[in-house]
């Protein structure tokens, strides 16, 4: 495995729970800050299938039972529910400080047998006909038959092969984030829960990560920040107060260490694997963080990488092209459940419909139960939730739901068309 997050983890106790020799390679010492705390209840099946969920129950993370949504000016407000999905069994699931988190999962596929090299940084991949030479910073060589690629989104197995990457219609992004102490939170089984606000500069994120720090971040686009006259920092803590019911959450939140920023983060590749490797995570695919779908479909991802792996390893020969061909197929069908969801919620039309839920046929329960990470959808969830994408759609065309005060960013329409332009 290249790289010791959750996807790297996850399938290095996979692998070594069924016998075979596994080795991570982690290039930063751990525990080190991460952004990306909230999780999704339907990863807690993968969880329990390494062996890990007991040890995350007991660590003392922040409980998380549903997810809150807010319009810029706090008319409409939308609590998802988790318990309230339509698909049993996903109540809840926890909020994570990820130094701590990785650590536990890397600590926990140690325990599993793994080998886990710790600093140690990949930087040279040599391809032989029957595997891999990998060469670390320090210069150690190891052989291995399969390489996963679970290095985030370094992706540098993508780098080095220079694999395709597909062509997304989505425009470019930034996101700025902190830890803040100070800050008000609800004193309830709600407190817990993932708060995210549409803004005028385009949303944010409030997620509870321990009794007294919150996660705060703010994603606009490069352009606005770039007309912003002022620092990041200006920027960042001026878009919260925009919410009054943020600005009054932060009142005397004060912020724990620097402000961060990451980029242009949506990439797919194309094909998520060959005969002597995967593509696992953020390495394979990311998507845009609205919907917290990053470290469930690293884990969801990494997993099923394992099972391929597993069957491929027992038989002593490469994967076949079918296999790699079905392994991203897969994956790609949950992450476009979680992209039309995403893109609901950029579209000021596909937005309304979203704040404005309906309970009729279920349809709430539906869309609760994918905002909870369910992306395989048995046939009671599938024709539901395509429906209340074709209500957007229609929304978008008719606007029988008019749009939400407190304007947000321009529609993801006209940003994708734009994007287009370029
Ligand atoms: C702004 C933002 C907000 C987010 N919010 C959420 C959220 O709320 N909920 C959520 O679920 N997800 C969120 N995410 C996404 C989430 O952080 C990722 O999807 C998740 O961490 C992916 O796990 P991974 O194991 O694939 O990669 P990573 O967690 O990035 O792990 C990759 C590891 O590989 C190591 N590595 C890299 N290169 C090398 C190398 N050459 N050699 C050895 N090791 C290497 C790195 O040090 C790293 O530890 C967010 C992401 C962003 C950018």
């Amino acid at each position: 495995m290249i790289g010791g997050g959750p996807a790297g983890s996850v399938a290095a106790s996979a692998l070594a729970r069924k016998g075979h020799r596994v080795a991570v390679f982690e290039a930063a010492e751990f525990p080190r800050f991460k952004i990306g705390e909230s999780l999704l209840p339907n990863g807690n099946r993968v969880w329990r299938e390494i062996g890990v969920w007991d040890k995350i129950e007991q660590a003392g993370f922040v409980r998380k039972e549903g997810a809150e949504f807010l319009s810029a000016d706090g008319s409409f407000a939308v609590h998802n529910v988790f318990a309230q999905g339509l698909v049993p069994g996903r109540d809840y699931t926890y909020q994570v400080d990820r130094a701590r988190f990785d650590q536990l999962l890397l600590e926990h596929a140690r325990e599993q047998g793994a080998q886990v090299h710790q600093p140690a940084r990949v930087e040279r991949l040599e391809q032989r006909p029957d595997g891999w030479t990998l060469t670390t910073r320090g210069g150690e060589r190891y052989e291995a038959d399969f390489v996963l690629d679970a290095s985030g989104r370094d992706s540098l197995l993508g780098r080095h092969l220079e694999l395709q990457r597909d062509r997304l219609p989505y425009p470019k992004r930034i996101a700025l984030y902190l830890h803040a102490v100070g800050v008000a939170r609800e004193q309830t089984a709600r407190g817990g829960n993932i708060l995210i606000t549409r803004l005028p500069a385009g949303w944010s994120w409030f997620i509870p990560v321990s009794e007294f720090r919150v996660s705060l971040g703010v994603v606009t686009t490069p352009e606005q920040l770039k007309a912003f006259d002022g620092s990041r920092e200006a920027f960042f803590w001026q878009a919260l107060r925009q919410s009054p019911q943020l600005a009054a959450r932060l009142k005397n939140a004060e912020a724990v260490g620097d402000l961060h920023a990451t980029a242009d983060y949506t990439y797919s590749h194309t094909h998520f694997g060959d005969a002597r490797y995967l593509l696992a995570g953020d390495a394979a695919c990311f998507i845009d963080p609205v919907f917290s779908s990053g470290v469930y479909l690293a884990a969801e991802s990494s997993f099923l990488a394992a099972q391929y792996l597993d069957r491929a390893l027992r038989a002593q020969r490469p994967l076949r092209k079918q296999e790699a061909r079905q392994y991203t197929r897969l994956l790609k069908s949950r992450v476009r459940v979680m992209r039309r969801l995403i893109e609901n919620f950029y579209d000021d039309d596909g937005f309304a419909v979203f704040m404005n839920p309906s309970d009729r046929w279920q349809l709430f329960a539906a869309v609760n139960s994918v905002v909870g990470g369910c992306t395989e959808l048995p046939w009671q969830l599938r024709w539901r939730y395509g429906l209340f994408n074709t209500i957007c759609a229609l929304n978008r065309r008719w606007r029988f739901i008019p749009r939400i005060g407190g304007k947000a960013t321009a529609s993801a329409v006209e940003e994708i068309e734009t994007a287009k332009r370029f």
